[in-house]
């Protein structure tokens, strides 16, 4: 079967058929483990300057029966390659929805919301507020508490689309954040004209923002911009006391990284944040 030469011979790469073939069964896995509900949640905390809990983000995690727990960056893109992200979103929203009627009744008494992330794919689906409202209904959960966590990309997609969508579900009460802020494609007229409530700063400007002038510049801007625009704003990927200290003397509200906890199980981060008896 080798006939054709170098440029053939490259087709039978048995490296590429393994990953070709790697890829189709995880392809098959992760429809079997939709069906069989190998998917969970977990939520790492938010918190503001005094550390105390403001809310959550819910991280979709796969309790694979082979593998282990495997972290969405092993399986996102490829769901969003083959389209099982649109039911594995719902789901997320689902699950999500009923956690948050749970946080609702239970020791969590202050203000908190939940943030979901919505991949451009699954915003774009023409009955994208229908679920969401949808899942809201069925738990009973309050749509005050949910924000949605949206990405720049989808700013390079019809963006009259995107406000009218975005405008009927904060109609409702449901908030919107952008995520990773700053590192994709993002005009600043656009911005102004999204009903959103919240920016989130890339992890990538906190790594260094000590050492890295450019970075700390960059965090600058993006806190004065959202003063102006009246924008709350979440700083990711918090690890160390350094970093906390330099954010909050740049005048960041809220926090969000290892330092303050990890994604874990929901009972976790409620025993993590227990007001004391
Ligand atoms: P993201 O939305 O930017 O989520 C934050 C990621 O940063 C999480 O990774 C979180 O564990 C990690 N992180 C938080 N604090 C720190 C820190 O202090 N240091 C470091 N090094 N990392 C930190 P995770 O859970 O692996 O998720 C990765 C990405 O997968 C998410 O990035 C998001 O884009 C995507 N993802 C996760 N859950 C969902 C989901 O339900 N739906 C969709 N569409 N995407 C999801
Ligand atoms: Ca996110
Ligand atoms: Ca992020
Ligand atoms: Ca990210």
């Amino acid at each position: 079967a080798k006939a054709g030469g170098r440029n053939t011979v490259r087709f039978f790469d048995p490296d590429m058929q393994a990953a070709v073939s790697a890829r189709s069964e995880l392809e098959s896995d992760l429809r079997h483990g939709l069906q069989h509900g190998e998917f969970l949640l977990h939520y790492q905390p938010v918190v503001d300057s005094a550390g105390r809990l403001l809310g959550a983000e819910a991280l979709v995690r796969w309790q694979h029966p082979r593998r282990g727990l495997v972290p969405p960056s092993e399986f996102i893109p490829l769901a969003e390659q083959t389209g099982l992200i649109l039911p594995l979103g719902r789901w997320v929203l689902e699950a999500a929805c009923r956690q948050l009627v749970v946080w609702a009744q239970s020791a969590v008494t202050r203000p908190f919301f939940l943030s979901v992330n919505v991949s451009v794919r699954q915003f774009r689906q023409p009955e994208f507020a229908e679920q969401v409202l949808g899942a809201l209904q069925a738990s009973g959960a309050n749509p005050e508490r949910l924000k949605l966590e949206l990405t720049e990309s989808l700013m390079a997609t019809d963006v009259e689309e995107v406000i009218q969508r975005m405008e009927q579900l904060r109609e409702r009460g449901v908030g919107f954040s952008l995520d990773d802020f700053g590192t994709g494609y993002s005009s600043l007229s656009y911005l102004k004209r999204l009903p959103l409530e919240q920016l989130k700063i890339d992890r990538g400007f906190v790594r260094d923002v000590l050492a890295d002038a450019n970075d700390a510049a960059i965090v600058r801007t993006i806190l004065a911009l959202a003063q102006s625009l009246d924008l709350q704003v979440v700083a990711e990927g918090v690890e160390t006391t350094g970093q906390l200290e330099f954010l909050r003397r740049l005048g960041c509200p809220a926090f969000q990284g290892y330092l303050f906890g990890r994604p874990v199980p929901a009972t976790v981060l409620e025993r993590a944040f227990r007001p004391a008896p």
